[in-house]
């Protein structure tokens, strides 16, 4: 059996990788410090090691036998990283070094990494392709456009396969069919689980109607957590040449922040209570991701629609 080593399995995406994993035939284990995941979202069938990608001999004792690795393990907030910059680049810099040393010890040579359109910081051209300039605008994104260019470095230094995916925006769930596996942050910052909990009490709040943008409000690009796994296994099954790629991850198009909370109304037939706020730091106004490369390279393409990425986001909250 082939074995595939997951840093933060037990988080939002990466329990979900794991489960279509499994599903697909793979052996994992799930590396994870449980710092914002939830052992209980972690497939049974996955052997789990509970530590930090700061322990390096934990990483070196877990990823033996290992084949490949998707590393998902690190910290995701933008607002967070602005305040906290030395704790983004100790997890997701040092940790993914970690990572690699680890896969050096135990001759294991190919990896996917889950980077970020946070990489490309204001974005100077739309749609933005994998040649668009990189010019992260917080500690986040140039947190994973570090790792994105120690793995191009690693590539000469010791041959390995390697492939950034460069997520846009994740949402939706997948039901396993005994449960549901959804987003379960703590504090939930992102759009669609807070278009979900708003009641008139404790309306959504929009974050800005002034931006350069047919409606006023921010445009993203929002690709459905199940498109996002399937991609990671096309990524998996490409690694066999010596190399590092960089795709972008997303549906191709984009929604403003309106279009997602008329979307929502619709498909929960009731009105989401919104109150207008102003913008929030570090916003760009636009992000839809250029999928051309991933649907060449991969020979993937997302089949689910925002409908679909609210009805499922909806379910796993319930
Ligand atoms: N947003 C908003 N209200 C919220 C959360 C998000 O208006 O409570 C907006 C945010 O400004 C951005 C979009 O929704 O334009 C997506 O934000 P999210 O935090 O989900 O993802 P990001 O684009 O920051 O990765």
């Amino acid at each position: 059996m082939t074995r595939i080593f997951v840093t933060g399995g037990a988080g939002y995406i990466g329990a979900i990788a794991t489960h279509q994993l499994l599903e697909s035939g793979y052996d994992v284990t799930v590396f994870d410090d449980l710092s914002t995941g939830h052992r209980d979202a972690v497939d049974s069938r996955a052997q789990f090691v509970q530590a930090s990608l700061l322990d390096e001999d934990a990483l070196k004792k877990a990823i033996e036998g290992a084949h490949a690795v998707m590393h998902f393990a690190g910290k995701s907030l933008v607002g967070e990283s602005v305040e906290k910059p030395d704790l983004y680049m100790k997890v997701n810099v040092e940790g993914s070094k970690n990572v690699l040393s680890a896969m050096r010890s135990a001759g294991v040579k190919k990896i996917v990494f889950s980077s970020s359109a946070a990489t490309y910081g204001e974005p100077t051209e739309s749609p933005i392709t994998e040649e668009s300039a990189t010019l992260p605008t917080n500690p986040y994104g140039l947190s994973k456009l570090t790792v994105d260019i120690l793995l191009a470095e690693s590539e000469i230094a010791d041959g390995f396969a390697s492939c950034s995916l460069r997520y846009f925006n994740v949402a939706g769930a997948l039901n396993t069919g005994k449960k549901w596996l959804g987003e379960r942050h703590d504090p939930e910052t992102h759009l669609i689980p807070r278009v979900l909990e708003a009641t008139e009490n404790n309306p959504l709040k929009i974050f800005g109607n002034d931006w350069p943008t047919s409606d006023g409000t921010c445009i993203r690009d929002y690709i459905h957590v199940v498109d996002l796994i399937e991609a990671h296994l096309s990524a998996l099954k490409n690694l066999d040449e010596k190399g590092h790629s960089i795709i972008n991850i997303g549906s191709g198009g984009g929604y403003s922040v309106n279009e997602v909370v008329t979307t929502a109304g619709n498909v929960l037939g009731r009105e989401i209570p919104i109150r207008i706020d102003s913008r929030r730091a570090g916003d760009p106004a636009i992000l839809v991701a250029s999928i051309e490369k991933a649907k060449k390279v991969l020979s993937w393409s997302p089949t689910r629609n925002l409908e679909s990425m609210i009805r499922d986001s909806f379910q796993s909250s319930m």
